[in-house]
């Protein structure tokens, strides 16, 4: 058996199909790290020369959280080979035809590439899109007739053709409808943005009806239940069912999904005001949860979604039915903090307003959002005169709970709302410095208003120049010097840790992240599907993999991509960035971690010394992990 893949031209419009041996698949990320290095991409800037791969998994079949869609690409935002995925997307790509596209080059003018049942063409377009989400209506209906079966679009919105930091949009397809609150984002690492300005590309759309090409077993559930009562004693969507109720509905918690249940871990502590949160009383930032983030963000979602039970899944058939939604709104962790308590905007539905904004232009929600909450703080202290954002008002970023009002919430998601758009769309001299990311961004408007942008700028730093906005977490994992940062690719569990420790830890997240990524899994089903990958190519292909041994070796070739491409993290430049990693240490010191008190300490005495030493013996232990020495 082999699988199909196919090799993508855009410039000289032509297509080469090939065939690769089922067992030496090993993977959609592994297979685009190879074939990066082989082209010496690390020699170009990302926003020049690219390669996008698209891939299904080799686990592809009846188990759920298998099908996600692996894109592999160099990310314009940070420098760094990166990775995105799309969950239940692999149904689609496989049934066009391919299990595997690698896309090179750029079309001459704005195309859609259309992979529909074996054939391949590229459609002119001849414009950039206004809306994400209107793409995908205008596709729908224009291709419903070429596809009469299942079909997707992954489509782009104006960021990823005016900036380097959109993203990608897919809405699920029912019945030739589209299944409201279904819909993902390939959304880190600026995938909308190599497809927009790279390929010149707006939407790749495919669908077909071929059958995968996959081992007998990943399609029989008799032997799969087999396979799983050995390993967990029952089959296994019981077992899936069991390990994912945190996705689905937390009876312990009475919530669920990424939102649900972050706001309800953090409460307190959930991030806020481009996370000036951090510089609080324990009482103050209790009260702004008691006061409002609770009564008006928290409970909104419950009442909204969770009770009414709106949820579905990603296309999959999956018992952790893990989107969340309301109304036309998908309600995720991720873009409703940086796209709402991070720019102060503590009321569910003024934070939708500024959701839908991002959303419509087709950005990283975090990329973008941080940008944004930045902007918003800089306003804020009158660092930007009001008239060169294109506003009357000035928003109020003051996180102290006696200073702040229902009508703050309003009046900031009005002007995010704005700033959001103006990004999106280049519209306003403003954003157009940050057309090229976040931190070119912040050192213009330091160049022009004379302030220190860089010290309210969340982002860990790559190269010289380039950044990466972190996941909305008041942790030091997602600020570490990981090669990994645009994923969950870290160590975030609560703690902190010498230097030492905590490298090993997170390369160690990394590499059991990277078996979920590489095979096209799921994470929300990494508590049992991470340790099923062994048994599973055992079973399947007759193949011994350790895929922990496997995913350290691929994860090891990215670090190698890196170091050639010289986009490595950087030390932290940003004071709120630093001041995040010692406020966290003197929280956990406080509670009586002897660990984060000696840091605390440290801290208070030096703080620039120690964030050095922090930063830079932490990398060391990373890289020592995948066996490198770090060259800083
Ligand atoms: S947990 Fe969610 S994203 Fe993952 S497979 Fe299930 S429905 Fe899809």
């Amino acid at each position: 058996m082999s699988i199909k893949g196919a090799s993508i031209n855009l410039r000289f419009e032509t297509v080469k199909e090939f065939e690769i041996e089922s067992e030496r698949y090993l993977g959609a990320l592994d297979y685009g790290v190879r074939k990066h290095l082989s082209h010496f991409s690390y020699h170009w800037d990302p926003d020049e020369y690219n390669i996008t791969i698209l891939g299904a998994g080799p686990l592809y079949g009846l188990l759920p959280g298998t099908k996600r869609l692996v894109g592999v690409y160099r990310s314009p935002i940070n420098g760094i080979l990166t990775l995105s995925t799309l969950g239940g997307a692999s149904i689609e790509l496989l049934k066009s035809g391919f299990d595997l596209v690698e896309i090179h080059a750029k079309c001459p003018r704005k195309s859609i590439l259309v992979i529909n049942d074996g054939k391949i063409e590229i459609i002119p377009y001849g414009r950039v899109p206004e809306s994400a989400y209107a793409l995908q209506e205008e596709l729908r209906q224009e291709f419903m007739d070429r596809f009469p079966y299942p079909f997707r679009i992954l489509g782009t919105g104006p960021a990823g053709h005016y900036t380097c930091f959109g993203a990608a949009l897919s809405k699920h397809i029912k019945n030739g409808r589209f299944d409201r609150g279904s819909e993902g984002w390939m959304g880190r690492g600026g995938l909308g943005s190599v497809m927009g300005r790279v390929h010149n590309l707006v939407a790749i759309v495919f669908g077909g009806t071929h059958r995968p090409r996959r081992p007998a077993l990943l399609s029989d559930s008799r032997r799969l239940n087999e396979l799983a009562r050995k390993h967990f004693s029952k089959g296994y969507m019981q077992v899936a069912y069991d390990a994912t109720t945190k996705y689905r509905f937390d009876p312990n918690t009475g919530t669920g999904g990424t939102l649900g249940n972050n706001l309800f871990e953090a409460q307190s502590e959930t991030p806020s005001f481009n996370f000036q949160m951090i510089y609080l009383s324990r009482e103050a930032r209790q009260q702004l949860w008691s006061k409002y983030i609770k009564p008006h963000f928290f409970q909104p979602f419950q009442q909204d979604t969770i009770e009414p039970k709106k949820q579905k899944t990603c296309g999959e058939n999956c018992p952790a039915v893990c989107k969340k939604y309301r109304g036309d709104l998908k309600k995720d962790a991720e873009p409703y903090l940086w796209g709402g308590t991070l720019a102060g905007i503590l009321y569910m539905n003024d934070a939708e307003r500024l959701v839908r904004a991002l959303d419509d232009i087709g950005v990283d929600a975090i990329e973008g959002g941080a940008q944004v909450c930045c902007l918003m703080e800089a306003l804020w202290r009158g660092w930007i005169p009001l008239e060169d954002a294109g506003i009357d008002e000035r928003p109020n970023m003051d996180p102290d709970p006696g200073c702040y009002s229902r009508a703050d919430s309003e009046k900031n998601a009005r002007i995010a709302e704005k700033l959001a758009y103006d990004l999106g769309l280049q519209r306003t001299k403003l954003s157009t410095h940050f057309r090229e990311g976040f931190r070119k961004g912040v050192r213009i408007l330091t160049d022009k208003y004379g302030h220190s942008f860089k010290d309210i700028a969340v982002y860990s730093c790559f190269g010289d120049e380039r950044s990466n906005a972190p996941n909305p977490y008041w942790n030091p994992g997602f600020l570490m010097p990981s090669p990994f940062l645009s994923r969950f690719c870290t160590y975030y569990k609560e703690g902190f840790f010498e230097p030492e420790e905590y490298g090993a830890k997170i390369a160690d997240s990394i590499v059991s992240e990277l078996i979920n990524e590489n095979f096209g899994l799921c994470r929300f089903h990494r508590k049992w599907l991470t340790g099923f990958v062994g048994p599973l190519f055992k079973e399947a292909y007759g193949i011994d993999l350790d895929p922990y041994k496997f995913c350290k070796e691929l994860a090891a070739r990215m670090i190698e991509y890196d170091h050639k491409s010289y986009y490595l993290p950087a030390p932290w430049e940003s004071e709120r960035v630093i001041d995040l990693v010692a406020t966290y240490a003197s929280k956990l010191a406080e509670a009586g971690n002897e660990t984060a008190r000696n840091w605390s300490d440290r801290f208070v005495k030096d703080k620039h010394k120690t964030a050095l030493e922090y930063w830079t013996r932490t990398r060391r232990a990373i890289l020592a992990y995948f066996g490198r020495d770090a060259n800083i």
